[in-house]
């Protein structure tokens, strides 16, 4: 034997946003007027009736372990918002909560997967899902899309990567970081694919109320009962509630997944924090007007991001209609030099504008999209018009 790590661990990429986001913090505690677009959490605090929630479990005592997949009367808040915000008809003994969103999805993986399964993830994606899919011994498969049909994943592209070894599909609708949604039609061509081919879908749906304009949320289990017997719908409170720090996702699943999550999870962490469970039951309860100003906030700084972004030279961009980033598709860009050197990839156009303009963003090779970067609005209006100044007088020296 030797002291050599894991393979598994070996094989983990860690984040590559990191670098940057370092870069930024260390510039600003040196005193610089740095821009950060990387902010992934709301820039607001978790609304007062929650963290009054979350004062009485303290002082109630509510301080103890609770059964390990969640307390049954916060399953029971879970699978009422199921019903009322998603038409999703499921019983507490389908509800796993966990530690956030990551941890729902991990768990997930860890029950639907043997070694060498596939998993299909539509690129670009959130970066966390392949490196989950490979710590749970699977095999993620990159189903690459376009720009044209704004990132989403076809019934064709989907065909064009199954193998007998595909086990599930992974959706993100709205999705981080295109911003974009699935329509009902859309979603109704990859159900019945789903079904045909008996594959499960892990439905990601953690910015579901963040949406803008006429875009409509819509939860692949909702059509049918076929293809809600396959689905796994992961929802979470940190990014519509602003509870990022708090650790609390769920899930509704079929009854045997469920049950082999919580089987998992007793094992692995016991129960999420029984505080924050409190707290969540208010979020899902309680008062939603917060929940309402966040979003109308949100979509002001969209609507101004979207409108500056897209007039910018040798970038393009989508309307982002749900989440809360604009995707910037930069392969125009980095084709031209910047003081005499061609910038060549997203990654060093990131370096360029942190170095020479204070500008933090995220370059998205990670993401599965050389060539593009995302802008997070969820920073103030002020921040906002002040970091796209930069970024536009950056874009303008490049010849
Ligand atoms: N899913 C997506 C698409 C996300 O962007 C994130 C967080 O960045 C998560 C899940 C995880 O959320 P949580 O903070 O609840 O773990």
């Amino acid at each position: 034997m030797s002291l050599e790590l894991s393979k598994k661990a070996l094989a983990v990429k860690p984040s590559a946003t990191l670098a940057i986001t370092a870069k930024a913090k260390e510039l600003k505690a040196a005193g610089e007027d740095v821009v950060g677009f990387g902010a992934g959490e709301p820039d607001f605090n978790t609304p007062d009736n929650i963290c009054e929630a979350a004062i009485k479990a303290i002082k109630d005592g509510f301080t103890k372990y609770t059964p390990a997949s969640g307390t049954n009367s916060l399953k029971e808040a879970v699978c009422k918002k199921f019903k009322d915000f998603n038409g999703l008809d499921y019983k507490p003994s389908q509800i796993v909560i966990s530690n956030g969103g990551k941890h729902v999805l991990t768990n997930i993986f860890n029950v639907i997967l043997n070694p060498g399964d596939e998993v299909m993830i539509p690129a670009p994606y959130w970066l966390s899902y392949p490196e989950m899919v490979k710590m749970a011994d699977g095999v993620p498969v990159d189903v690459i899309t376009e720009f044209d049909n704004e990132y989403k994943a076809t019934v064709a592209d989907f065909e064009k990567a199954f193998t007998s070894k595909t086990k599930a599909i992974v959706l993100n609708t709205p999705s981080n970081p295109t911003g974009m949604l699935y329509t009902k039609e859309e979603l109704e061509a990859i159900a019945k694919f789903a079904v045909e081919k008996d594959i499960y879908v892990v439905s990601d749906e953690m910015y579901e109320y963040l949406t803008y304009g006429d875009a409509k949320h819509v939860s692949i289990a909702s059509l049918g009962d076929e293809i809600y017997k396959r689905t796994i719908t992961v929802s979470g409170v940190a990014k519509s509630y602003a509870m990022t720090g708090w650790r609390i996702g769920y899930c509704g699943a079929p009854e045997n997944v469920a049950k082999a999550m919580s089987a998992v999870q007793s094992h692995a962490t016991s129960n999420p924090n029984s505080i924050a469970q409190k707290a969540t039951e208010e979020a899902l309860l309680g008062p939603q007007d917060s929940i309402a100003m966040m979003k109308k906030e949100f979509d002001e700084r969209r609507k101004y991001m979207y409108g500056r972004v897209s007039k910018f030279p040798h970038v393009s961009c989508h309307e982002p209609q749900g989440a809360f980033y604009v995707f910037v598709d930069a392969n125009e860009a980095i084709k031209l030099s910047y003081k005499g050197e061609k910038v060549n990839s997203a990654a060093r156009l990131a370096e360029i504008l942190i170095d020479d303009y204070k500008t933090a963003v995220i370059p998205c090779e990670s993401f599965a999209a050389d060539g593009h970067f995302r802008l997070s609005y969820a920073i103030s209006m002020e921040t906002i018009k002040k970091g796209l100044d930069r970024i536009e007088e950056f874009l303008n020296e490049l010849n």
